[in-house]
């Protein structure tokens, strides 16, 4: 680690005085959910603004500087709470760049950014992300509206994948022939994403689309707020829930609660749409802190990949707010269901929104079918 390069120099994209806003005052320290594990000062967002400010003055980072910076998850916490105005995710993504282009970079994040430049994927998987897909024709030429998947639903959870699919291709709604990671995670860690982002606007482009539909919270945000580019950017849930009346939804008797990814709701503000999906279905207990004041699940920010312990802690404890007596947790980022599920060991299910509109519309079709026998016995 340490190429010898001046930290000063490579932190040119902070402004300074964006930095001085922090009055010090710790009202952030109350929520930070790291701060809460970890119990530092360094931990929390008002000690890594101090961190950052060191680091400009002084240049080289140790361990601990670096250990500050990279394991904020980004969960916004501190950004909604500051009276200052301050938005620590953001200053702490640019140190990190900073700290990237002077080669402070780490044995996971660097496997990571290799990943993705060798493959377009963060697994490093040779076959194609679109293997899920049942049929190929939904791969149109030209469409105005794409469905962007994303590395983790593609190859983690292909079902969920080839379940929203299916229930696009009802909306003419098609896929980028070559699509490539979104560039969350290496933007998010302070990696340069450029090449992959081009690429996938390259085929937006190419396609026509005017909209484009993800699955994961972390293509949402960087689509959105990172691509400059003149599209629309939906999540699957605000999709399918301005279309609810053409799902023809079946009521389960089931109970669930559901989890806020970060980089959609407190980030993005969505928080109606997957509950009146969730709402048409089943019932829905709301978990013990939700919505703008949801627990980070303790995924993003690349801290799942650099920090795996502290990742599930943080998970553990977002558990905590699960309410007594639901059947699953739903949400719609799978990230989130990655880190929530791990955490849960089995005691508790995590579903995609997808998921349970899947589950219903099988219902729906098992009552017709049911229906029709029936009729055909008598
Ligand atoms: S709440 Fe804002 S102003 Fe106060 S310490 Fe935290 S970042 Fe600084
Ligand atoms: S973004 Fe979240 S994890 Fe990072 S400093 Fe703020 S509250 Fe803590």
């Amino acid at each position: 680690m340490g190429t010898g390069f001046s930290i000063t120099q490579d932190f040119s994209d902070l402004d300074p005085r964006l930095l001085d806003r922090c009055a010090r005052c710790g009202t952030c320290r109350s929520v930070c959910p790291v701060m809460a594990e970890q119990g530092w000062e360094s931990s929390g967002a008002r000690g890594r603004i101090l961190v950052i400010k060191g680091l400009m003055k002084s240049g080289r980072p140790d361990e601990a500087a670096q250990e500050s910076l990279f394991t904020c998850t980004t969960c916004g916490r501190c950004k909604e709470i500051c009276p200052a105005g301050v938005n620590p995710p953001l200053l702490i993504e640019r140190a990190r760049s900073g700290l990237v282009l002077a080669g402070f970079v780490s044995k996971e994040q660097a496997s990571i950014r290799d990943r993705v430049f060798a493959t377009g994927n963060t697994f490093g998987e040779a076959s194609s992300r679109l293997a899920f897909l049942r049929d190929r024709s939904l791969i149109k030429e030209k469409a105005d509206c794409v469905f962007f998947v994303g590395c983790l639903m593609s190859y983690r959870y292909p079902e969920t994948a080839a379940r929203t699919a299916d229930l696009l291709r009802r909306f003419g709604v098609s896929l980028l022939p070559d699509e490539k990671c979104c560039g969350s995670p290496l933007l998010r860690m302070g990696f340069d994403a450029g090449e992959s982002m081009n690429s996938n606007l390259r085929q937006i482009e190419m396609m026509g689309a005017n909209t484009v539909v993800t699955s994961c919270a972390g293509c949402y945000t960087t689509l959105k707020n990172n691509y400059s580019a003149d599209f629309q950017v939906l999540n699957v849930s605000e999709f399918l829930a301005d279309r609810i009346s053409e799902l023809e939804l079946y009521p389960l008797s089931k109970t669930v609660t559901y989890h806020d990814p970060c980089h959609l709701g407190r980030c993005n503000g969505i928080f109606d749409p997957p509950r009146k999906i969730i709402e048409a279905i089943c019932e829905l207990q709301e978990m013990k802190a939700s919505r703008d004041l949801a627990r980070c699940c303790g995924g993003g920010g690349g801290v799942r990949a650099g920090y795996k312990d502290l990742s599930l802690s943080l998970a553990e404890k977002r558990l905590e707010d699960v309410p007594e007596g639901v059947n699953c947790i739903v949400t719609s980022c799978p990230l989130c269901i990655r880190n929530l599920s791990d955490a849960a060991k089995g005691k508790m299910e995590v579903i995609d929104v997808v998921d349970l509109v899947a589950e219903s519309l099988d219902r729906a079709k098992a009552r017709t079918n049911g229906r029709s026998t029936a009729r055909k016995v008598a």
